[in-house]
């Protein structure tokens, strides 16, 4: 490589160069990733944030917080920034990220990386601004801005750019979302304030209800993810620790799969209901499409046990599960970055 070359490389800003950094953030509800250019998927934290509850300073971010989250008798408070996929605590965002950022590793010869955010689809100016100005305040140099929906398309590698309709349902930590997509936007969509965290929630009202247990958050969502299911035939069991808040003594309860799939029926009927509206909202050239292609799964939601038997079951239209579910937001928007003039279109301008 020649001298000149070498400078431009080290100056140029673009692919490749040794100075600059580009970076994907899927700035999530429940979890926060972050794509590094050139590198891949880097960080994959919960979106959680402890605070000192006497000084009110930040005292650690990410998996460490999230296992605070109601324990709160240490003098700390875990509280979750983001709230339906928008940024709720902005102080506590930005610290977030900042932490983010440098467990990431980003900064690279103390160059302020340019960002590309996964944002969701119906954001309010307001909300894009206080994205943005977290971003900043954490360090980027640059915030370019995408819908999360086409960000996950092209991460389960839909033909985007085709004049073709292809259909996503993120199920993610506080919404689910219900885009339809074709050429390089999106034609229709659907959300719900009805996600993963609303499932919890549903089977701590359960316990609660029929067995006069109380659960904090994280045994909730431990107990959705080892038996949760929307099918009939599993048959598994966990025991639960928790409350008996009648006679105010900690007590184990054996819930039973089955239960769980009880405690759910509420809110996975909320999900399949918006999953209906969402095609009863699309163009009809492109709902031919998707009975031909039909729907991609993608979110953390998306791993609960038979919701794909299910949608397939209610729509009648075939369905496939993102094989990364998790993570596909994120790897779609660091394919974005990687070839930023290819994808421009899909940005937020
Ligand atoms: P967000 O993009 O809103 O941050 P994610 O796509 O990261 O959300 O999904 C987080 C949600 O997925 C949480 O509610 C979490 O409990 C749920 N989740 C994660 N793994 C599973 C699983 N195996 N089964 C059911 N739900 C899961
Ligand atoms: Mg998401």
């Amino acid at each position: 490589m020649g001298l000149v070359n070498v400078l431009q490389r080290l100056v140029g800003g673009g692919k490749g160069s040794f100075l600059s950094t580009s970076m994907a953030i899927d700035l999530g509800t429940a979890n926060t990733l972050v794509y590094l250019q050139d590198r891949g998927i880097v960080l994959e934290e919960p979106s959680v944030v402890a605070v000192d509850s006497v000084s009110g300073e930040i005292s650690t971010v990410g998996r460490e917080a999230k296992a605070m989250l109601g324990r709160t008798g240490r003098g700390f408070e875990a509280v979750h920034p983001l709230k339906d996929g928008v940024i709720t605590n902005a102080t506590a965002t930005m610290a977030m990220l900042r932490i983010f950022f440098e467990r990431s590793q980003v900064r690279r010869f103390s160059m302020r990386p340019r960002v590309l955010v996964c944002v969701p689809s119906g954001i309010t100016e307001v909300e894009i601004t206080a994205v943005r100005n977290a971003l900043e305040r954490a360090g980027a140099r640059e915030v370019l801005l995408v819908s999360e929906p086409l960000a996950s398309a092209v991460g389960v590698g839909l033909p985007v750019e085709a004049a073709a309709g292809n259909m996503v349902v993120d199920i993610g930590g506080g919404t689910t979302e219900i885009a339809v997509i074709s050429l390089s936007s999106i034609a229709a969509n659907n959300s719900i304030r009805t996600g993963g965290d609303e499932l919890n929630e549903a089977i701590a009202a359960y316990l609660k209800k029929h067995f006069s247990l109380l659960i904090g958050e994280r045994t909730s969502e431990q107990v959705k993810i080892c038996l949760g299911t929307v099918s009939e035939g599993d048959d598994s069991y966990m025991d639960v620790s928790g409350l008996d808040f009648v006679n105010g003594i900690p007590r184990t309860y054996r819930i039973r799969s089955q239960e769980v799939r009880e405690a759910l029926k509420e809110p996975v009927s909320a999900i399949v209901e918006a999953v209906r509206h969402g095609l009863e909202r699309t163009p009809p050239e492109l709902a031919s499409d998707i009975v031909d292609r039909g729907i991609v799964l993608t979110g953390g939601g998306a791993l609960l046990r038979g919701i794909d038997r299910l949608l397939m079951k209610e729509t009648g239209l075939p369905i496939r599960r993102a094989d990364n579910p998790l993570s596909c937001t994120v790897l779609g928007a660091g394919i974005i970055l990687e070839d930023l003039y290819r994808y421009r279109k899909l940005l937020i301008q």
